[in-house]
C-alpha cells in the first residue's frame, strides 16, 4: 500500500489524497476518480471499438426484454392505450416478442436461424397504426422514428434517400449507433410507393418501385451508410455505418382502393369453390374485406414481391365505428377527457361531461369523416370558450359540458363547415 507522511497515495498516478476527490481503496493499493474514469476509457475502447464521431464515447447497450414479459403483457399494455383493434394488438405483440427474444439469443450452431419479423399495418387513416407502434416501443424503452415513405425516391432523384430513413431513429438516440440497431422505426404510407401500374412503362417510376427496390436490403438486414442528418442537404457530413439485423420495422399504409382488390380475388375464389357458404358469407361482408387481405392483394396493389416477403407479419386494423370513437374519447390511459379533466382540476375545477355529449362528440367524428384524429379538433371546438373563460371565474369550482353546450360551440366553430364539405 502506498502511503507517504501525510496519508495515501493514488497506486497509477501516484496523486496524493489532498490532490483527488476520491481515493478507492484495494487490497494492496488505492486508486483516484481520474485514473477510474481513464480506465474506464481504456475499457471501452478496447472491448466495445473505437470511439465515435465528435469525441461521443460508445457506451455498451444491451437490450432485453423485461423478465416475465410475455406476448400477453404486451398486449395487455396495449390494451392500456389502445381502444380495439384486438388482431393487430395480438400480431404486434408476437411478432416485437420473437423479435426481441430472438436478438437475445446466443449464436447457436444448429443451423436454425430464426428470421426477422417486420410488420405491414393495413387500415384506414387514424385507426391507431402508429399510436401502436408508439405504444409498444415506449413501452419497450427502444429508439423509436417515424417516416414517412413519400419522401424518398431512387437515389440520384430530387427527394430523400431511402438510407435516411436510419437518419431520425439515430438523432433521437443521441448518435449511440447499439441503441439504434435494437430500435424500431415505423414506415409510414408505405402504400404511396406501391408501383404505378402493372405495366413497366418508359417513364422511371422513381418514388416508387425504386424506392422499394432501395428499402429490400434495409428491411432485411445489412449494413447502411446513414447520413446521419439526414437527407442530401448536407453533403460533406461522414456517413455512419449502422446494421439494420435487429432493426425493428413496422410499416403502415391505408391502401386505399385494395378493398376492391380483395373482392375480385374473393369473388374469383367462390366462382372457382360454388356452393362454399364461408366464402359466400364473406362477399356480403363487403365493409369489413379488408379483414380478408393477403399478400396476394399487396402485390396485385403494387408492392413488389420482394418487399412483400420482408414484412411476413401482415394485419389489419378496423375501421373505427361510433362505438369505439366513443371509447377512445375516455377510456385510454391518456384519454382526451383525462386531459381535459386534469387541465381544469389545475385550475381547481371539476369538469364533467354528460353521456349525450360524448356520444354527439363520437357522432360528429364519425359524421365528417375525421375519425378518431378528429376528435381533438371537435373537443377543443367545444372546449375553447371555457378553457378561455373559467380560468378568470375565480368562483366557478365546476363545469359540465352538455349536449346542447356542446352543440352550441361546434355550431359556432370552423369544424361545422366540414358537413357541408
Ligand atoms: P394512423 O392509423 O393514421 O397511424 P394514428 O395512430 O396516428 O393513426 O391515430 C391518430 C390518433 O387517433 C392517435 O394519436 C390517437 O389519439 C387516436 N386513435 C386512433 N385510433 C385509436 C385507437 N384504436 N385507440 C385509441 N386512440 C386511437
Amino acid at each position: 500500500m502506498r502511503k507517504n507522511k501525510q496519508g495515501y497515495r493514488c497506486s497509477f498516478c501516484g496523486r496524493d489524497k489532498s490532490e483527488a476527490l476520491l481515493l478507492i481503496a484495494g487490497i494492496d493499493g488505492h486508486i483516484c476518480e481520474v485514473c477510474v474514469e481513464q480506465a474506464q476509457e481504456i475499457l471501452e475502447e478496447e472491448l466495445y471499438g473505437s470511439k465515435q464521431e465528435g469525441g461521443k464515447k460508445k457506451k455498451k447497450t444491451e437490450f432485453k426484454l423485461k423478465k416475465g414479459t410475455t406476448p400477453a403483457s404486451l398486449k395487455a399494455h396495449l390494451d392500456e392505450y389502445v381502444i380495439g383493434q384486438d388482431e393487430a394488438k395480438k400480431y404486434l405483440s408476437v411478432a416485437v416478442y420473437n423479435h426481441y427474444k430472438r436478438l437475445a439469443q446466443p449464436p447457436s450452431d444448429d443451423g436454425v436461424e430464426i428470421e426477422k419479423s417486420n410488420i405491414l399495418f393495413v387500415g384506414s387513416t387514424g385507426t391507431g397504426k402508429t399510436l401502436m407502434a408508439r405504444t409498444i416501443a415506449r413501452h419497450l424503452n427502444v429508439p423509436f422514428s417515424i417516416v414517412d415513405a413519400t419522401v424518398f425516391t431512387e437515389a440520384g432523384y430530387v427527394g430523400e434517400d431511402v438510407e435516411s430513413i436510419l437518419s431520425r431513429l439515430l438523432q433521437v438516440c443521441d448518435y449511440n449507433i447499439e441503441a439504434a440497431e435494437m430500435g424500431i422505426v415505423y414506415i409510414d404510407e408505405i402504400d404511396k410507393i406501391a408501383r404505378k401500374s402493372d405495366n413497366p412503362s418508359i417513364t422511371r417510376d422513381v418514388s416508387g418501385e425504386g424506392v422499394q427496390q432501395g428499402m429490400l436490403k434495409m428491411l432485411e438486414g445489412t449494413e447502411v451508410s446513414v447520413p446521419p442528418q439526414g437527407g442530401r442537404k448536407h453533403p460533406e457530413q461522414k456517413l455512419v455505418k449502422v446494421n439494420t439485423q435487429n432493426i425493428l420495422f413496422i410499416c403502415g399504409g391505408a391502401f386505399d382502393g385494395i378493398e376492391k382488390l380483395i373482392a375480385r380475388r374473393v369473388n374469383t375464389q367462390v366462382i372457382g369453390f360454388q356452393g362454399n357458404d364461408d366464402l359466400q358469407l364473406r362477399l356480403t361482408d363487403k365493409e369489413n374485406l379488408i379483414r380478408y387481405i393477403t399478400h396476394k392483394d399487396l402485390k396485385a396493389f403494387g408492392l413488389i414481391p420482394e418487399l412483400i416477403g420482408r414484412l411476413p407479419v401482415l394485419t389489419h386494423l378496423e375501421p373505427l365505428d361510433k362505438e369505439t370513437l366513443r371509447l377512445i374519447l375516455t377510456q385510454p390511459k391518456n384519454a382526451l377527457v383525462k386531459q381535459y379533466k386534469k387541465l381544469f382540476a389545475l385550475e381547481g375545477i371539476e369538469l364533467n361531461f354528460t353521456e349525450d355529449a360524448l356520444d354527439l362528440i363520437a357522432d360528429k367524428a364519425l359524421e365528417y369523416k375525421i375519425g378518431a384524429r378528429g376528435l381533438r379538433s371537435i373537443c377543443e371546438a367545444v372546449m375553447t370558450d371555457a378553457m378561455f373563460e373559467l380560468p378568470s371565474q375565480k368562483n366557478t369550482k365546476s363545469f359540465t359540458v352538455t349536449k346542447e353546450y356542446a352543440l352550441e360551440k361546434m355550431d359556432k366553430s370552423l369544424i361545422s363547415r366540414l358537413k357541408a364539405a
